[in-house]
């Protein structure tokens, strides 16, 4: 077993665990845009609490669509602005369906399961957008800063590409709307989800970026955008809904707060010492990349730095 500080040669040995499977899974194709990125592509990236960075797999600094994670940071941004407002509006509860599932939320009337399916990201982003006037806008601040890189931004093709095949999207929206749910005009709120989810990061920045939950809320520069407890809290939502209807299977292969997309990005939080991202583009069934899914079982395999 590895000493889990010696970060390098556990980045081997997760390598080592990863390698045979690189290619598995099916790239998302409902985004046609996405359909084309390279399913070979894998990519694993530590970031400490500490200042340390440290990374694998060869496109760890490639950027891929950040998808779903950006639900974690939009979230983050509400609870920081309007406190437990959002809450009013979309429950904690695991879904156990799949992450743009219409059922649900015909049954419960509008409200979603949590914020980390695709209804809950979209009251977020509504949210966000009565918070601040720009939903887009804030978030790409936000991760600009806490990855120290000004030029982290849309990639309005697989934005528009969203856009187009987003009948799924605007189905959830206008359903919640029919509920007087949404505050804001739905088009706009898509507009800004859509700009959102096509955000391109690289595991390590998004590794970077993922330190604010690491830290308990503390940003880069030390100051505070969250409090311990709304950190926790967020973490506590990643760890039982991050992973959509799979967050079980997470719980138990992984047993840390994780959250995916569809982009085949997934970011672990090891709470107080490390952040995690991994990409790889193939899918299973769930929409959870299927290489990092891999690493990251290996990762606490090996370290022992699980939450349990
Ligand atoms: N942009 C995607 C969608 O809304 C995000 C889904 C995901 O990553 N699971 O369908």
């Amino acid at each position: 077993m590895r000493d889990s500080d010696d970060y390098p040669g556990v980045l081997d040995a997760v390598m080592e665990r990863v390698r045979s499977h690189i290619g598995e899974g099916k790239v998302a194709d409902y985004i046609p845009q996405l359909a084309e990125v390279d399913p070979e592509e894998f990519g694993f990236a530590v970031a400490t609490v500490d200042g340390g960075l440290y990374s694998t797999g060869g496109h760890a600094s490639t950027r891929f669509s950040m998808q779903s994670i950006t639900k974690v940071f939009t979230l983050a941004l509400v609870m920081s602005i309007s406190g437990g407002e959002v809450w009013k509006r979309v429950h904690r509860e695991p879904s156990g369906t799949s992450f743009n599932s219409l059922y649900q939320l015909e049954f419960e009337e509008g409200i979603p399961r949590n914020p980390m399916i695709n209804p809950g990201a979209l009251i977020v982003t509504d949210q966000l957008l009565t918070d601040t006037g720009d939903a887009f806008g804030a978030l790409q601040e936000l991760l600009c800063v806490e990855t120290g890189d000004p030029d982290l931004h849309a990639d309005n093709v697989v934005a528009d590409s969203e856009n187009e095949h987003g009948d799924r999207n605007r189905s959830l929206a206008y359903l919640m709307a029919s509920f007087s749910k949404m505050h804001n005009p739905v088009p706009e709120v898509l507009d800004h989800y859509f700009r959102q989810c096509s955000i391109t990061i690289s595991c390590e920045e998004l590794a970077k970026a993922g330190l604010l939950l690491a830290r308990h809320g503390r940003r880069a520069d030390g100051s505070r955008l969250l409090s311990t407890r709304e950190a926790r809290r967020i973490m506590a939502v990643m760890l039982t809904c991050g992973t959509y209807d799979a967050a079980g299977e997470f719980a138990y292969r992984v047993g840390l707060p994780c959250k995916s997309g569809i982009g085949g990005g997934i970011l672990a939080i090891v709470p107080g010492r490390c952040s995690v991202a991994a990409w790889g583009p193939g899918l299973d069934d769930k929409g959870n990349s299927v290489t990092a899914a891999l690493a990251l079982e290996a990762f606490t395999d090996i370290t022992k730095c699980s939450v349990f």
